[in-house]
C-alpha cells in the first residue's frame, strides 16, 4: 500500500467514490465531507505544494473543478454557492500531504452545519466516514451531469 493515501487512491490500491479520471488528475468524493457534495480533485503525479506543480498541472487542475462544480450545481444536491480551496502546507491546515482542490457545495444559512462539519470532521473520522453507499450515489450524479456514467 503506498504511504500517500491520495496516490492509493490514484493507484486504485486504496478504495474511493470517484466522479473523474484523466492523465492529469483525478476527481473523487471526500471521505469526510464538510458538506454533502465534497468533492476533492488531486494532482495525479505525487506533489505536496502547488509550486510544485507544472504550470499545466496546475491549470488543468483549476480547469477540472471548476467543470466539477458546475457539474455539482446541476445534481439534486443543488448547492447555492461552492468554495474552490487550497490548503497548500501543514499550517494552512493541509492534513494531506498531495496538492488537492475542495470544490465544496454551500447553502444560504448553512454556517452553523458547515462550522459542524469542521469540528466535527475527528468524531467522522473515528466512525470511519460517510456511507461508500451514499458517496457512490453522489458521485453517480456529478458524473451523469458531466456526461459519463462510469470510468471505465
Ligand atoms: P486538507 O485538510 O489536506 O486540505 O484536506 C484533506 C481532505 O481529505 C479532508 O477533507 C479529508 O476529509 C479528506 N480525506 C482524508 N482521508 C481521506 C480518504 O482516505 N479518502 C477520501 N476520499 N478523503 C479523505
Ligand atoms: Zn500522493
Amino acid at each position: 500500500m503506498k504511504s500517500c493515501i491520495f496516490c492509493g487512491i490514484a493507484s486504485r490500491e486504496a478504495q474511493a467514490s470517484l466522479v473523474y479520471e484523466d492523465a492529469l488528475c483525478l476527481a473523487f468524493m471526500d471521505l469526510f465531507p464538510m458538506r454533502p457534495g465534497h468533492v476533492l480533485v488531486v494532482n495525479k503525479r505525487h506533489a505536496q505544494f502547488v509550486h510544485q506543480l507544472t504550470p499545466e498541472e496546475r491549470a488543468h487542475l483549476f480547469e477540472t473543478g471548476n467543470r466539477i462544480g458546475q457539474a455539482l450545481r446541476q445534481t439534486s444536491l443543488k448547492p447555492d454557492a461552492l468554495h474552490f480551496n487550497i490548503n497548500d502546507g501543514k499550517a494552512a491546515h493541509q492534513t494531506v500531504p498531495h496538492v488537492h482542490l475542495h470544490v465544496l457545495p454551500r447553502y444560504e444559512g448553512d454556517l452553523l452545519a458547515f462550522a459542524g462539519g469542521i469540528f466535527g470532521k475527528p468524531l467522522q473520522m473515528l466512525r470511519g466516514g460517510t456511507k461508500r453507499t451514499v458517496l457512490d450515489r453522489q458521485a453517480e450524479e456529478i458524473r451523469l451531469a458531466l456526461g459519463f456514467r462510469s470510468l471505465h
